[in-house]
């Protein structure tokens, strides 16, 4: 008899797998995909380590989290510094004085403070009705058309005044000359990969590929004491209260002849007709010198069963659906639900991290 079942071998289920091994239990991890890891998977194709469900930059402000994965792995320096592309022209992002420069041909922060103080004015007393409404008053007419707009409807599959104010509660604007997207204290590239950290998560754990739970779900909860769930909630209860919605993403990798094809790991094209949305190259997360290159145009597209669910869509309808489904796991007693498809939220990788050892502390210490 194992102690735990772990359903699901992406980053929650493998520092809960990983964290009760260590503690002496019997563990089993399976996955249904062809691969451990979930979405943070890597692979490597001509010497470069592909992020195979998009680009993952691990960045965190929390000392814990930080020395937590670098027992595991070192980091190198990468910093992220991505570009937008609008109409063949270059903006640095997150919006900074190299955009507004660039925009705007202003140098001094006053004067671009000024601009966007003029630009903002209509709607400063507004409450917005809807995510371009918000865009505006947060950033001006300019930046929302340039940056904004075309890259959020190709990702929401919408026009943006049909988009909900929410999706853009704030947008980071810095008077500085300082491209790092992030604010936190450490951020970096896992040398090796982030499967690496996966590999040394698992070390010496059972791990089963090319497994899905719901192939025959009583065999599998005979097997343990206690099933960890990471899958999809409303998969779990058989979708008895309704689907829960997602927005997928398609990727197309390509390795191409040249050492360089677009000199930075991530650019943004926010144009609406340019139909993806991101273009990722891989070798320079990592400064990788070799010969050839990978690059993946990142496509948004519409959900549905067969695809693989990327984005939350925690709108009300959902919300309502989802907090059924959270009621009834609530009341299970063998059953710990965790990660990003069982907990239907958007997590970064260093919350996932936080999220997976306080349900250990909560497992281990009562
Ligand atoms: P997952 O990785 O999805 O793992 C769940 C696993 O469960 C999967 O492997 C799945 O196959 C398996 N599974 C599901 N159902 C079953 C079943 N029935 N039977 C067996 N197995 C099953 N975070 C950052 O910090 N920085 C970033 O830059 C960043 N970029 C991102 C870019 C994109 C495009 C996306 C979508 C996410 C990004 N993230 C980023 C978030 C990061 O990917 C997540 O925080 C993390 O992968 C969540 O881990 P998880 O274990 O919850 O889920």
């Amino acid at each position: 008899m194992l102690d735990y079942l772990i359903v699901g071998s992406g980053l929650f289920g493998s520092v809960f797998a990983h964290e009760a091994n260590k503690r002496g239990k019997k563990v089993l991890v399976i996955d249904k995909r062809n691969h451990y890891g979930g979405n943070i998977y890597t692979e490597k194709r001509e010497d470069i380590n592909v992020h195979v469900y998009g680009p993952h930059i691990f960045h965190t402000n929390d000392d814990r989290i930080w020395n937590y994965v670098n027992q595991f792995v070192r980091f190198n320096n990468f910093v992220y510094s991505p570009l937008a592309c609008y109409k063949d022209k270059l903006y640095n992002l997150p919006f900074n004085m190299n955009t507004f420069y660039q925009m705007w041909g202003i140098k001094e922060p006053q004067l671009v403070k000024k601009k966007i103080e003029e630009q903002t004015r209509q709607y400063k007393n507004i409450e917005p009705a809807n995510l371009e409404e918000q865009a505006i008053k947060l950033v001006g007419p300019d930046i929302y058309e340039f940056l904004i707009k075309g890259y959020s409807e190709k990702q929401w599959g919408c026009n943006a005044k049909e988009l909900p104010a929410f999706i853009i509660r704030r947008l980071p604007v810095r008077f500085t000359y300082d491209n790092n997207y992030f604010n936190d204290k450490y951020q970096g590239i896992p040398i090796g990969g982030y499967t690496a950290i996966i590999d040394k998560l698992l070390a010496g754990i059972e791990v089963k590929t090319n497994t899905n739970f719901f192939a025959d779900r009583e065999h599998f909860n005979s097997l343990a004491r206690k099933v960890v769930y990471t899958g999809a909630i409303d998969e779990f209860y058989n979708y008895e209260f309704g689907d829960l919605e997602y927005r997928s993403l398609r990727f197309e990798h390509e390795v191409m002849d040249t050492d360089n094809f677009q000199g930075i790991a991530v650019m943004n094209f926010t144009e609406e007709k340019v139909p993806y949305t991101r273009i990722i190259e891989h070798k320079h997360f990592e400064f990788n010198q070799s010969a050839t290159t990978v690059v993946t145009k990142e496509y948004p597209q519409k959900w549905n069963k067969t695809l693989e669910p990327f984005y939350p869509i925690n709108d009300d309808k959902n919300m309502a659906i989802y907090k059924q489904y959270r009621a009834k796991a609530d009341g299970e007693s063998n059953v710990i639900f965790g990660g990003r498809l069982a907990e239907y939220r958007y997590y970064d990788m260093h919350q996932i991290i936080g999220s997976a050892l306080k349900t250990v502390s909560d497992e281990f210490t009562s």
